[in-house]
């Protein structure tokens, strides 16, 4: 930290800051302090984003109001400069006087840009520092580059905090950030992050490199940066609060999976257990670079999805039985020396639902399509002692699959002539609107029908089987159980099957709710890339059902256990 140390300095260090901070933004004064009113209880430590305002020197009364009456709040005062990111178009002199204006009304901290400190006299930042607490930033809207000659600019400058944030390309990018994080800060006291959907590990992880804290919107819709995500996430879903050295990392790994259900899940798991372990959506765009990820930050254990689930087999040492059968790996375990092994819980995600209604062996199964979800299905099911057989819409894909898995084939038009004890939807048909079914009423010959597709929860199909009375297993069922393997072979301990159920059904009901109806459907390619069932999302219609249906799909777990830029 800089010589000169203040009173506001050594006044904010004395209290531990919150590790979350919520940006507001707001065109007038009275919004912005309508939304701090509301979020404060929970939220003590915020950013007045002035330059959002179309006047911030006409602001501060109302402010000062909100700052009297809550003096337990820690506030920062941003007025970013149009030419670094930021709304405001005055000059960096007007910037300074709305800066000097904040800390005269009560602000703890302003946060001002290095080019805007570049401009100013120097004695004009010592003054400043010696009435508030400085943040001197620097944002790159456009990559994670020249870390440490930035900072050695930055350093230039008298300030509290330096904060420097980033925008990641890739997922190694965060690995640089929190490398350059962990070099400074024992001396100095960082703010530190990469931006952009790609950030996300930054952001979870960058306070245990010794970030002083990081920052969460205030709701979904309220984002101020890209890749940021909510403060409640951060503190309910990631725990942010409680991440430290000893804190493992995991995560789903695919392209894309921005919106996987995974997350929330798995760190429900975690908690629930109380595993010190977090877990994230890791975007990598080529496996290069989630590799270089996995063995420098380092991850634990990893979900592949699409398209790297056949990829990824090249990098493993080891693999089960079935991740060698079927050529695809769903899981990932790191060893203490960097070795990866590989193992396949998309077979259970499909076998455990069914062996909790009926004996496989001898049973007769019919699987509808031969990708991917109809391979785990074939091979688990050839294991079990089922007799299996396999329709397809190319029948050669269909035949190649029976072949492989010593199943048989079946022609469509021969479907509707048998009877069978389960079918099993394993094409995308009925996702997304749900007006599709990948079978004719007629050809529901069956027990039980299981369709993988979880989006819409209740397909065509489903409807169809329910109304001839035919047992259903929604697509749901398969997404939890694999997730219950995963962290079963990652922590040992049973998954708490219940609680994860729960929440995935609960967060499809939340994002139902939030659209007001049906959530979109996901495209065609981000659901084929959402094979273990971690990325794209489902409707689901909010009912009291719901916990009925999480409750359904909630069985014994497995024994086993430089320079321009603003805004984060
Ligand atoms: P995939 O590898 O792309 O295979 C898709 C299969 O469906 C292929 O056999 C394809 O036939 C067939 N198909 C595609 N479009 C069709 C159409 N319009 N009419 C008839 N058949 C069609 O996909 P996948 O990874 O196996 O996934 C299949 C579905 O399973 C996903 O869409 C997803 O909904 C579901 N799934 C769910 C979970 C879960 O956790 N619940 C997990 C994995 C998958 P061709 O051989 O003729 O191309």
């Amino acid at each position: 930290m800089h010589a000169t140390s203040t009173i506001y300095a050594s006044r904010i260090q004395r209290f531990r800051l919150p590790r979350v901070c919520v940006p507001l933004v707001g065109e007038d004064p009275a919004r912005i302090v309508e939304r701090a009113e509301s979020l404060v209880r929970d939220n003590p430590f915020l950013e007045f984003r002035l330059d959002y305002l179309a006047n911030p020197l006409a602001g501060f009364p109302k402010l000062k109001h909100f700052l009297d009456l809550h003096p337990e709040a820690t506030v920062i005062a941003t007025c970013r400069r149009a030419v670094n990111g930021g709304k405001f178009k005055g000059s960096a002199t007007a910037q300074l006087e709305v800066l000097t204006k904040a800390a005269a009304t009560g602000f703890q901290l302003v946060d001002i840009e290095l080019q805007t400190a570049e401009i100013l006299k120097q004695q004009q930042l010592i003054d400043l520092k010696d009435r508030v607490g400085v943040i001197l930033s620097f944002h790159d809207f456009k990559t994670t580059k020249k870390l440490e000659e930035t900072f050695t600019e930055l350093k230039r400058y008298p300030a509290d905090f330096y904060k420097l944030v980033s925008t990641a390309t890739t997922l190694y990018d965060n690995v640089q950030m929190m490398k350059f994080l962990q070099a400074h800060s024992a001396q100095y006291e960082m703010v530190a992050l990469c931006m952009g959907e790609q950030g996300i590990i930054s952001r979870v992880l960058g306070v245990r490199a010794g970030s002083i804290f990081t920052f969460g919107a205030a709701t979904r819709g309220e984002e101020t940066a890209p890749g940021q995500v909510t403060a409640r996430e951060l503190r309910d879903t990631y725990r942010i609060e409680m991440v430290d050295a000893a804190t493992q990392v995991y995560g789903v790994a695919g392209d894309p999976v921005a919106h996987s259900l995974s997350p929330v899940m798995m760190n429900t798991a975690f908690r629930r257990e109380t595993v010190n372990a977090v877990y994230l959506a890791l975007h990598a765009k080529t496996p290069k670079d989630l590799l270089a990820c996995v063995n420098d930050i380092p991850i634990r254990g990893l979900s592949i999805t699409m398209p790297y689930k056949q990829e990824i087999i090249a990098a493993l040492s080891n693999s089960d039985a079935l991740t060698r059968q079927i050529g695809a790996c769903n899981t990932l375990v790191r060893s203490q020396d960097g070795k990866l092994y590989g193992f396949n819980t998309d077979v259970a995600g499909i076998i455990v639902p069914l062996e909790q209604r009926l004996t496989l062996q001898g049973a007769k199964v019919l699987i509808v399509g031969a990708g991917g979800a109809a391979r785990a299905a074939a091979f688990g099911l050839k294991n079990k002692g089922a007799e299996v057989f396999i329709a397809n819409r190319t029948p050669e894909n269909a035949q190649a699959l029976a072949r492989q898995s010593k199943s048989k084939y079946m022609k469509r038009a021969d479907v509707g002539k048998s009877t069978f004890d389960v079918i099993i939807n394993a094409t995308p048909v009925g996702m997304g609107n749900g007006k599709q079914s990948p079978l004719e009423d007629k050809e529901l010959n069956t027990r039980y029908l299981f369709d993988l597709v979880y989006s819409p929860a209740e397909t065509k199909l489903i409807k169809m089987a329910q109304a001839k009375n035919i047992q259903v297993i929604s697509g749901l069922e398969m997404f939890v159980q694999q997730g219950a393997r995963q962290f079963e072979i990652w922590t040992g301990k049973p998954a708490p099957v219940a609680e994860m159920a729960f929440v995935v059904t609960k967060a499809l009901e939340r994002l139902a709710a939030a659209n007001g109806k049906e959530p979109s459907p996901p495209p065609q390619e981000a659901a084929e890339a959402d094979e273990s069932g971690a990325t794209r999302i489902a409707s689901r219609k909010p009912t009291v059902a719901s916990k009925e249906k999480a409750k359904a799909a909630t069985h014994k777990p497995a024994k086993k256990a430089v320079r321009k830029t603003v805004k984060r």
